[in-house]
């Protein structure tokens, strides 16, 4: 059955885009078509597919005007930071360069008697389930290796940023990426599972809540489909007693309220050593206090709203909870006239501690807790004290320091002294309840391809 969609813009409650799903049958039938298709774009050789992935990804930077303000009205960030076409880019050619090394078959021997290799060969058709956070970068984290390799990518685009897969489709197909190979589709959750369950794809990759990853994890179950599952975190910072305390502040702020908030790999929670801890705090408070907080569609906001009403309804609970236990609001509200409904002002707590649920469960807003920490061993346990392992960052000027207190860190990524980036050159990973990704990087190449081994004796002549 067909279903409306609604992309409700956080600026104004208008509905700003309304789409229809497609119904099983007709999901079924254009499953059907990427599955025939892809075998022709398998075939063609490697360095045309990478080709005409540039090409898309190209054609999308020249569209990066006209989507920046789409992007504002569908999901609100402040179109003073101009899109993510740098970091699509980025992340796009680093997938490119390395195309031929991940997709490379592993050569055992080549002699006079046998010729044994493990060839990887394309899953088929991949599913790309991508959240409206970073609509772009995180949809192109999949999309663009998975074509490269030769399989065909259905992306169900979140339902409150539906043009993003449009776009990116326009993109690709101007360059030359056949229509039945790379689609968009607007499907339900329940059409999603359906097609799961019916083994439609090779390989689901969904980034998301823990929820959506446990149904589809569900859906697969017994199907033996490949599962990639990129979901939430509680990304912890740890400043060290040594630490660039200007340069950690600057980041560590950024990185808990840049997106207001909603960045995966957002900081959510900070450890500071006691002796920096209250100038942390004071400078910390002076960056908040500074943000704009208002309608993204103007040059000076720095704040947009959050994407729904929703998200800023659980993080006011959130942080209200905490303030009834004990927590001290650093912020003034004075400086936030304007908030109210998706509009949310930033905040920073002090006096919490992890009995909170704003140091337990993913906020994915603009608040942040900051406790201080008197040692390593300290830090390391409230870090390791969370259901979620995406990210850690460590600020210090003592690598050997940070690779120690790394290596005790249960997560998927570890920084020093950067955060809230992601590296395409790195294997992009959680552990607990992120979930088991492993995108980018050749490992990203690995998960979308399947192995496939050869073992050939010669004939003795
Ligand atoms: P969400 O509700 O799980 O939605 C994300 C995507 O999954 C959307 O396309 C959504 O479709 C779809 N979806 C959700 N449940 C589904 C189901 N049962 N069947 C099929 N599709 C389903 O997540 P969100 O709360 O909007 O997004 C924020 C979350 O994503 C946060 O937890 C954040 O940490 C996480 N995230 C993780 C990463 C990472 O790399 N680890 C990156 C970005 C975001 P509809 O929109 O149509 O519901």
């Amino acid at each position: 059955m067909s279903t409306p969609i609604q992309c409700i813009s956080p600026i104004d409650g208008s509905v700003y885009v309304e789409r229809t799903t497609l119904s099983l049958e007709a999901a079924r039938e254009a499953v059907a078509r990427a599955k025939n298709a892809q075998l022709d774009w398998a075939a063609l050789p490697l360095s045309e597919r990478v080709q005409r992935v540039r090409d898309g990804i190209a054609r999308l930077g020249d569209m990066n005007d006209d989507i920046v303000e789409k992007l504002a009205w569908q999901m609100g960030r402040p179109v003073r930071y101009g899109g993510e076409f740098g970091g699509v880019d980025e992340r796009a050619g680093m997938m490119a360069d390395l195309a031929e090394e991940g997709l490379a078959p592993i050569e055992i021997e080549n002699s006079a008697s046998f010729h044994r290799y493990i060839q990887r060969e394309p899953h088929g058709a991949v599913l790309v389930v991508a959240p409206w956070n970073y609509p772009y970068m995180t949809a192109v984290n999949t999309v663009v290796p998975a074509l490269i390799a030769g399989n065909a990518v259905f992306l169900k685009h979140a339902s409150q940023t539906p043009l993003v897969g449009e776009h990116m489709v326009q993109a690709f197909h101007a360059a030359g990426v056949p229509s039945e190979v790379f689609q968009n589709v607007f499907l339900s959750h329940e059409t999603t599972s359906a097609l799961i369950e019916e083994k439609a794809f090779g390989f689901v990759n969904f980034t998301g809540s823990v929820n959506g990853g446990q149904a589809i994890e569900r859906a697969a179950a017994g199907t033996f489909t490949g599962v990639g599952l990129e979901l939430g975190g509680k990304d912890p910072g740890y400043v060290m007693d040594d630490a660039d305390l200007d340069a950690a502040v600057e980041t560590l702020i950024d990185g808990a309220m840049f997106n207001a908030g909603q960045c995966c790999c957002g900081i959510e929670r900070i450890y500071v050593a006691e002796n920096l801890f209250d100038a942390f705090v004071e400078k910390a408070v002076a960056i908040v206090s500074g943000y704009r907080l208002g309608n993204p569609l103007d040059r000076d906001t720095t704040l947009g709203p959050m994407a729904h009403v929703r998200f800023a309804d659980h993080v006011r609970e959130q942080t209200a909870d905490a303030l009834a236990s004990g927590a001290r609001a650093l912020i003034d509200p004075e400086l936030f006239p304007d908030q109210g409904g998706a509009y949310l002002m930033p905040q920073i707590l002090i006096d919490v501690d992890h009995s909170m649920r704003v140091m337990r469960e993913e906020s994915f807003g603009p608040v942040v807790g900051i406790m201080k920490v008197k040692d390593d061993a300290e830090a390391v346990a409230l870090m390791n004290d969370s259901e979620f392992g995406l990210t850690a960052s460590l600020w210090t000027r003592d690598i050997d320091r940070a690779t120690r207190v790394a290596d005790q860190i249960e997560t998927g990524t570890v920084f020093m002294n950067r955060c809230d980036y992601l590296d395409p050159a790195l294997c992009w990973t959680g552990c607990k309840n992120t979930g088991r990704g492993g995108g980018l990087s050749i490992i990203g190449y690995h998960n979308l391809t399947r192995p496939k081994s050869y073992y050939l004796k010669k004939p003795v002549n």
